[in-house]
């Protein structure tokens, strides 16, 4: 080799060592990741066709079983953020001409409206107007709306969707451990959620489970669902849900992902449900509480439609909410956001999220806000 050869020279960038900081994340999401669960993550890497990963792969399986309260053999976690569940739900169930109900209660309806018309799709018809008339093949909706701080309800609407031969899709990713969902009583027949925020685990796996009613769509299909990488039939295999005796290589697994996702799970397990979801409520109950004392105003008004993972307070008038958000960040290592689609410039939104979740955090928030209102530029109109 010639050493002389490269033209393009070692980074100084990279000649120095890598800094991380350590700040709160009361975000929407991620949530900051506890040491039990970054210490999962930092075990050897193995082959992710060893028998030890599919043991741990099957024990994710039971985990987002338990979580997602299924009994779907079809149950596994794709290798990706929220939004590569979400195009594994929506790619393997829809073929070309077929038409996605979403509910538009925020981004995610828009979004996923979107990803429907990507492959030919009519998507994004408004929300509830007819399952009759325009027999859609899916119908989305986001149970915590994470743009605009709502949490849907779902009790009736599987049911209803499936009077009209259309599947429930249910997006779970702001909402899944902060709030009650049940999947198989609540007839939801696909649901994903991603790591980073309940769970306290790293971006990078998303938890997905499909009924056998949505089986018996995708594996019925036509036409190949477009996406290879996503194809349910070959991730179905490797993570062993498709009775086959043996695995075929479809994709390297994120071995170290996954042990976070396990730890991650274990936690909720040991927490319990049922635990978690009344923590989050009562510690949502709370913040929300003081806001209101401060004088804020919470963007949703009905009680029972506020998520309690992500809280949206309506942007403080007079103020930017942008100097807001970097004020905090700044000053108290801790960050809060703006809005998101449609609810941009209106709220800032907080997110208390698994351990994250607790009146210790409220108050630091709430001090900030404070220490923030007071020094941010505020105009006199
Ligand atoms: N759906 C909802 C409700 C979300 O809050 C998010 C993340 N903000 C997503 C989907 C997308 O997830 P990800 O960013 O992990 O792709």
């Amino acid at each position: 080799g010639n050493m002389s050869s490269v033209s393009v020279p070692p980074p100084k960038c990279l000649q120095k060592p890598l800094v991380v900081p350590h700040r709160h994340m009361f975000g929407p999401g991620p949530s900051n990741v506890p040491p039990r669960i970054l210490e999962a993550g930092a075990n050897p890497v193995i082959g992710h066709m060893h028998p030890e990963i599919f043991e741990i792969m099957s024990d994710i399986k039971s985990g987002i079983q338990y979580m997602f309260q299924t009994q779907n053999n079809m149950t596994l976690a794709v290798s990706g953020t929220g939004h590569t569940a979400m195009e594994c739900a929506i790619f393997n169930t829809v073929e070309p001409g077929e038409s996605v109900l979403t509910a538009v209660n925020g981004i995610w309806g828009e979004r996923a409206a979107e990803m429907a018309e990507r492959i030919g799709n009519i998507g994004g018809i408004p929300y509830f107007s007819a399952l009759s008339k325009h027999r859609p093949v899916v119908f989305f909706l986001a149970h915590g709306e994470s743009s605009t701080g709502v949490l849907h309800p779902l009790d009736g609407i599987g049911q209803l969707c499936h009077k009209y031969n259309c599947l429930f899709l249910v997006d779970s990713v702001a909402s899944i451990g902060g709030a009650p969902l049940y999947m198989d009583q609540q007839g939801i027949d696909i649901l994903y959620t991603g790591s980073q925020k309940v769970l306290n685990a790293p971006p990078g796996t998303a938890p997905i489970s499909f009924s056998e009613r949505a089986c018996q769509k995708i594996f019925n299909r036509r036409t190949k669902p477009v996406s290879f990488f996503l194809d349910l039939s070959w991730l179905a295999n490797y993570w062993g849900c498709d009775g086959k005796p043996s695995r075929v290589y479809h994709h390297t697994g994120p071995v170290t992902a996954f042990y976070s996702l396990r730890e991650s799970l274990a936690v909720l397990v040991e927490e319990g449900l049922e635990k978690s979801w009344e923590r989050h409520q009562k510690v949502a109950e709370y913040f929300h509480a003081c806001l209101e004392n401060m004088g804020l105003k919470l963007f949703v008004k009905e009680k029972k439609a506020r998520l309690s993972t992500v809280t949206t307070i309506v942007a403080p008038h007079g103020y930017d909410w942008k100097e807001i958000t970097t004020y905090i960040m700044k000053t108290h290592n801790l960050e809060i956001s703006g809005g998101l689609g449609p609810s941009v410039g209106l709220v800032l939104r907080v997110g208390l999220m698994g351990c994250n979740s607790s009146k210790a955090n409220v108050d630091m928030v709430l001090a900030a806000l404070k220490d923030a209102l007071k020094h941010c530029h505020k105009s006199k109109v």
